[in-house]
C-alpha cells in the first residue's frame, strides 16, 4: 500500500534534511519546505515536493499544502521543524532577533498547525511532531529569547494535545539538546557563539542530526493509538 504525505518544514539543513531522507526511505511523498529550495532540490528524493517557503507567512504554508494534497493526497504527519536560535543578552542584542525567533519558532509552528488540522480532524487521524528542545524545558544563559519561544512550543503542543486527542490525532514533542547543525551559525554575538562552541566541546561534541531523525521516525511509526508525547535526547556528555 502507498504510504502517506508527510510535510516537511526546514528540511534544507540539519534535522530537517536528515528526516527528509529517512522518512523518503520509509516510502513516504514529502513536501519539503524552506526557503533555499536548491538545498531541498539538492537531497534529490523521489515523489518529493520542493516548495520555496518561509513559515512565518500563513499564506505561502497553506498554499504550499494544499498543493502537495493535491499531488500526493491528504497529509498524514507534519513536522515543523523550521527555527532558528538567536542567542544574545537581554540588554543589546537586537530587537529584530526576537521578532525574528517569535515569528519562526511560535508562529511559524501555530501556522503549520493549522494548514494540516482541519483535515485530520475531518479524517479523524494524522500525526503533529513539533521540534522544541531542552531549552523548551530549562533555561540556560544567553537564551532567554530563544527559551521564551521552545517553552512555547512546548506549550502549545501540550495544550493542543489534549484538544485533538479525542479525534485520534496525535501530537509530539521533540526536544534535543545540542545537535551539530547550522542552527548556531546565525548567532550575530560572536563571543556567545564561541562560548557555546566550547561548551558543546567539553560535552564531548553535541548529537548528529540523524539521531533527531530517526526519534522522529520512531514516534511516527507507532500505531495510530500510540502517541509518544516527548522526546528528550542530548548527547551523554550534555550536562544541562
Ligand atoms: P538548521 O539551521 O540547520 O535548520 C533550520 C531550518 O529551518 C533550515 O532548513 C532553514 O531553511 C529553515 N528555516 C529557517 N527560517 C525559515 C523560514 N522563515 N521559513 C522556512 N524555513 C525556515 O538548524 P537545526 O536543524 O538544528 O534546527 C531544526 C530545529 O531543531 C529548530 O527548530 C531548532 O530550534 C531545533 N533544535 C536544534 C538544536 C541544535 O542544537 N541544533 C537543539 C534543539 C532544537 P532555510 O534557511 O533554507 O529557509
Amino acid at each position: 500500500m502507498s504510504k502517506p504525505l508527510i510535510v516537511l518544514t526546514g528540511a534544507s539543513s540539519g534535522i530537517g534534511a536528515a528526516t527528509a531522507r529517512l522518512l523518503s526511505a520509509d516510502g513516504h511523498p514529502l513536501l519539503l519546505i524552506a526557503r533555499r529550495t536548491e538545498r531541498l532540490e539538492a537531497l534529490d528524493l523521489p515523489r518529493a515536493l520542493c516548495r520555496k517557503v518561509d513559515v512565518t507567512e500563513r499564506a505561502q504554508v497553506e498554499q504550499a499544502v494544499a498543493e502537495a494534497e493535491q499531488e500526493f493526497g491528504p497529509a498524514d504527519a507534519i513536522v515543523n521543524n523550521a527555527g532558528a536560535m538567536l542567542l544574545g543578552h537581554m540588554a543589546d542584542q537586537p530587537v529584530e532577533e526576537w521578532d525574528r525567533m517569535i515569528d519562526l519558532n511560535i508562529k511559524g509552528v501555530l501556522y503549520g498547525v493549522r494548514a494540516v488540522l482541519p483535515g485530520m480532524l475531518a479524517r479523524r487521524g494524522g500525526t503533529i511532531i513539533n521540534i522544541s528542545s531542552i531549552a523548551g524545558r530549562k533555561t540556560f544563559p544567553d537564551h532567554t529569547a530563544y527559551c521564551a519561544t521552545k517553552f512555547a512550543v512546548h506549550a502549545l503542543s501540550e495544550s493542543l494535545r489534549a484538544e485533538v486527542a479525542s479525534a485520534g490525532i496525535r501530537v509530539v514533542t521533540i526536544a534535543p539538546g545540542a545537535v551539530e547543525t547550522e542552527l548556531l551559525s546565525h548567532t550575530s554575538n560572536e563571543q556567545i557563539r564561541t562560548d557555546y562552541e566550547a561548551w558543546k566541546e567539553s560535552a564531548g561534541g553535541a548529537l548528529d542530526p540523524q539521531v533527531v531523525a530517526e526519534s522522529i521516525r520512531y514516534a511516527y511509526r507507532q500505531p495510530q493509538n500510540v502517541t509518544v508525547r516527548e522526546i528528550v535526547l542530548a548527547s551523554t556528555g550534555q550536562e544541562t
